[in-house]
């Protein structure tokens, strides 16, 4: 593609080659980010393991979990904070209901 072509003028199979070409770039994965760089844990307690609905123990009644001690991690972009508040919040409502 010419750098200064205008996107409407670029052509179907102009279109289709950059697709292409994109799509098979190919990356080695040398290393990881160092640590003090890392954003959330990946395991903790297993997903199987909790009600969803009110984030208690299957296992041990009266005991509720929330946030990064669950086994679940996403990407950046905010996904982990809402996994975290949504827990927390289910995790706080039905705790309080405990005598
Ligand atoms: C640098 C960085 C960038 C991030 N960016 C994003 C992002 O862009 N988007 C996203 O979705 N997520 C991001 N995350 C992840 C997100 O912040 C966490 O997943 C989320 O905050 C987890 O919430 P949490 O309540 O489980 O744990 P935390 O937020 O870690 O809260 C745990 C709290 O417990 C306290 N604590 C620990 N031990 C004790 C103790 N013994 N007694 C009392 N208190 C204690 C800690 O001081 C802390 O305040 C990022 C994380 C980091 C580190």
């Amino acid at each position: 593609l010419e750098p200064d072509k205008p996107v409407h003028q670029i052509t179907k199979k102009e279109r289709q080659r950059l697709v292409e070409t994109l799509k098979h770039i190919s990356l080695t994965v040398t290393r990881p980010r160092p640590l003090a760089e890392a954003i959330v844990t990946a395991g903790g307690v297993k997903v199987q393991e909790i009600d969803p609905k009110t984030m208690a123990s299957k296992l041990v009644p009266g005991l509720y979990f929330a946030g990064e001690v669950v086994d679940v991690d996403g990407f950046t972009g905010g996904y982990n904070l809402q996994a975290a508040f949504s827990m927390g919040a289910a995790a706080g409502k039905w705790s309080a209901r405990q005598e």
